[in-house]
């Protein structure tokens, strides 16, 4: 099983939709694949047709049995997406209350690492998408994955923003066996604007190698898949959007690339 987070703690900047076009991408190579969201807003969840604010079962299930978590469990709260190799693990907005209570219990960083090590088997890929705080619902993400994208908007201030993660990766890092390796994606970039050209410029001189050799463009495209609630190569698959992912899921795939 291979373990991919996407985060950052700002909002807006791409998470939700680097998550499904690279899990879709994996899915349609025949990949069996697993999303998780844990963002208490449920876009990921929305996304699929399913409701955060009404749904049964979710992610927030496995908080609530206190770091025991039954072998049965996980499987249970897997949702298909209608897409064959592409499952969901739903958020419901009860993960929000999480964020208020947890820091007080510890050891709940790891309710995802134990998860996943439950699932094992069962899947070839799992994205998980996090939540634009650094708080519990985060740091399980950040323990459980062998690598994370850190999607950036090519705005005005977006380094600011980035700075922030970078430091709490830090932090985590030292606390973990195996430090996660990262990858800085330039997101919603639009090279007829002179913010997406200078902003790019400006990651690349802080950051150098650190930073995506490529970019994730404006495309309508991805918008319009997640009104269809598909993955955007399935709505599209040579829209730019879903190529430029492509180019990113191969960049992960074969890192010394
Ligand atoms: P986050 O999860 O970081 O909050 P989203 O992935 O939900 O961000 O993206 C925010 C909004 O921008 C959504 O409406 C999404 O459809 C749109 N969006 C994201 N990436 C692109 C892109 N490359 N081109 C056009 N629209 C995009
Ligand atoms: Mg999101």
């Amino acid at each position: 099983m291979h373990i991919w987070a996407v985060a950052n703690q700002k909002g807006g900047v791409g998470k939700t939709t680097t998550v499904v076009s690279l899990a879709g991408l994996l899915a349609d190579a025949g990949n069996r694949v697993l999303m998780i969201d844990l963002d208490p807003h449920g876009s990921l969840t929305s996304y699929f047709r399913f409701d955060p604010d009404s749904i049964e079962h979710s992610a927030y299930d496995l908080f609530q049995v206190n770091g025991k978590i039954p072998n049965s469990l996980p499987g249970q709260l897997i949702l298909e997406t209608g897409h064959p190799n592409l499952s969901l693990l739903p958020s419901s907005t009860a993960l929000a209350t999480l964020e208020r209570h947890a820091q007080a219990q510890g050891g709940m960083g790891l309710v995802m690492s134990k998860t996943l090590a439950i699932l094992w088997d069962d899947y070839d890929y799992v994205l998980i998408d996090s939540p634009p705080v650094l708080g519990v619902l985060m740091i399980n993400a950040l323990a459980a994955c062998q690598k994370l994208v850190i999607p950036v908007q090519t705005e005005f201030l977006a380094i600011k923003g980035l700075e922030r993660m970078v430091r709490t990766l830090t932090m985590i890092n030292r606390a973990r066996k195996r430090p996660v390796p990262y990858i800085i994606v330039p997101t919603l970039f639009d090279r007829r604007t002179q913010a997406s050209n200078k902003s790019l410029r400006s990651l690349k001189d802080a950051y150098d190698e650190l930073v995506w050799h490529s970019v994730i463009p404006v495309d309508t495209k991805l918008r319009d898949a997640s009104t269809a609630g598909v993955a955007p190569s399935a709505l599209d698959a040579n829209a730019r959007g879903v190529k430029a992912y492509e180019s990113l899921m191969s960049t992960l795939l074969n890192p010394a690339d």
